[in-house]
């Protein structure tokens, strides 16, 4: 039952924002859980903290035109979303895809505030993009577009102020792009982003951060709840963008066998195991997901990506995108019973479908920590830019794994302390919660 003060707050963003469902989504997703913490500190209704907290502190829109190949031109609209900054300066991803609009953004940004509360790092909470599709345009425009978007993002960045970073459809080389024009308009040189190019400031494993943190995550979990590993676990992963493939690799490394992934145009399920490395030569050519069949005959291919989720297996992990696993498909993995389920993208999952899946005693672990390995990583890099050094690719995996297993230790402990140790999303949403609301009352926010 969620309690009435939360209640009556969601209530009132659903009839002031009812047209931003994925926003809504995520509040509410978060309400269920933090439920019993209310009572627990008199000043969280004093204060009408939790009403401060889903609101981001400011959303910047702009126009962003540009020219294409042709001399055609074209306005797109660009977004940051500075969600929350009690904890350090807001930090957060950007997004280049047709689907982003305020909304999603705002559900972004939310997430990213709790995400970065649970890394242990000092960061805020932000998320941009642009209703821009990257796809099937030349580097050339690509370009023009970061410059003219850049244009306007540059006035209310800064190395101490918000630090953006990739993600979809924002590559490394995207971001080395943004991270130019911001250099040319503010003749300053500090790392504003991270995800940088490892030639100019960024830092070796942030590209494969997101998904060997997963990999952490899913093993430390392993170990806790089965006193098992990954060896000859059947695993499959929706999505081949990057956070997907760097999953793989490490699912591989670690002796799993994958035996599904993923795009937009359908599923490859390849029973021996999907060979990731020519999955990364398809995506980094711009190619279809079907051609792994032409090297791999024995595959199957299936146009509906949402077909991944009929494949029997062990774990899951969707590392697509937000709402890509419906209650339907939850039944479908329960039935063919699943051990456990790890959010690789943000929110992957509908509220239904995590329902399922906590009511079946099926592991769940939420996106917000699962995939925190991607900005632990940033941290990292700000933290070499700061000290104007490198450290070498081991270093900085080790620490990755420090922070992954720290994570999963601090919501396991949480949700035992609430009663139910296998609850990870109702511990890390408390858990991230309490850091944040407590500093931002500490600090009169
Ligand atoms: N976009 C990534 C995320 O969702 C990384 C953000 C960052 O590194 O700032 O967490």
């Amino acid at each position: 039952m969620m309690h009435e003060h939360l209640t009556s707050i969601y209530n009132e963003l659903q009839t002031k924002y009812s047209y931003q469902k994925e926003y809504l989504q995520s509040v509410y997703e978060f309400f269920e859980s933090i439920s019993e913490v209310i009572e627990e500190d008199p000043r969280i209704i004093e204060t009408n903290i939790i009403r401060n907290i889903v609101e981001p502190d400011r959303i910047i829109t702009f126009k962003v035109p540009w020219e294409d190949d042709k001399g055609a031109r074209h306005v797109n609209t660009g977004y940051r979303v500075q969600f929350n900054q009690a904890l350090g300066p807001y930090k957060g991803g950007i997004r280049f895809t047709p689907k982003v609009n305020e909304s999603i953004l705002k559900f972004l940004g939310f997430e990213q505030t709790f995400k970065n509360s649970l890394t242990g790092i000092p960061l805020g909470g932000a998320k941009g993009g642009a209703d821009f599709d990257p796809k099937h345009k030349s580097d050339q425009e690509i370009l023009r577009f970061c410059r003219s978007y850049m244009m306007e993002l540059h006035k209310f960045l800064g190395p101490n102020m918000d630090i953006p970073a990739g993600d979809l459809g924002v590559s490394q080389k995207t971001v080395g792009y943004m991270f130019g024009m911001y250099k040319r308009l503010t003749q300053r040189h500090e790392g504003v982003f991270t995800g940088k190019g490892t030639k100019y400031g960024g830092s070796l494993a942030r590209t494969e951060a997101t998904g060997y943190g997963i990999i952490y995550m899913v093993l430390a979990a392993l170990k806790t709840y089965f006193q098992t590993d990954l060896k000859d676990k059947i695993v499959i992963i929706s999505g081949s963008g990057n956070v997907a493939i760097h999953t793989g690799y490490k699912a591989q490394a670690m002796g799993a066998k994958v035996v599904a992934m993923s795009s937009i145009d359908g599923v490859i399920h390849h029973e021996t195991g999907i060979d990731v490395s020519y999955l990364e030569y398809i995506k980094d050519n711009n190619l279809s997901i079907k051609d792994y069949t032409l090297r791999y005959p024995s595959a199957i291919f299936a146009e509906n990506p949402k077909r991944i989720w009929e494949i029997n297996c062990d774990i899951a992990l969707p590392c697509a995108t937000e709402n890509e696993l419906d209650l339907e498909e939850a039944k479908k993995l329960v039935d063919n019973g699943i051990m456990l389920l790890a959010e690789g993208a943000n929110m992957p999952t509908t509220l239904d479908a995590t329902h399922y899946f906590l009511d079946n005693n099926i592991l769940f672990i939420p996106g917000k920590a699962c995939n925190a390995g991607g900005v632990s990583v940033s941290g990292l890099e700000m933290q070499q830019n700061a000290l104007h050094t490198y450290w070498d690719f081991d270093t900085v995996d080790q620490k990755l794994q420090t922070i992954m297993n720290r994570i999963f230790e601090d919501m396991y402990e949480t949700a035992r302390s609430y009663g139910d140790d296998k609850n990870l999303v109702k511990g890390a949403n408390i858990l991230s919660f309490k850091r944040v609301y407590q500093a931002m009352l500490e600090q009169g926010l």
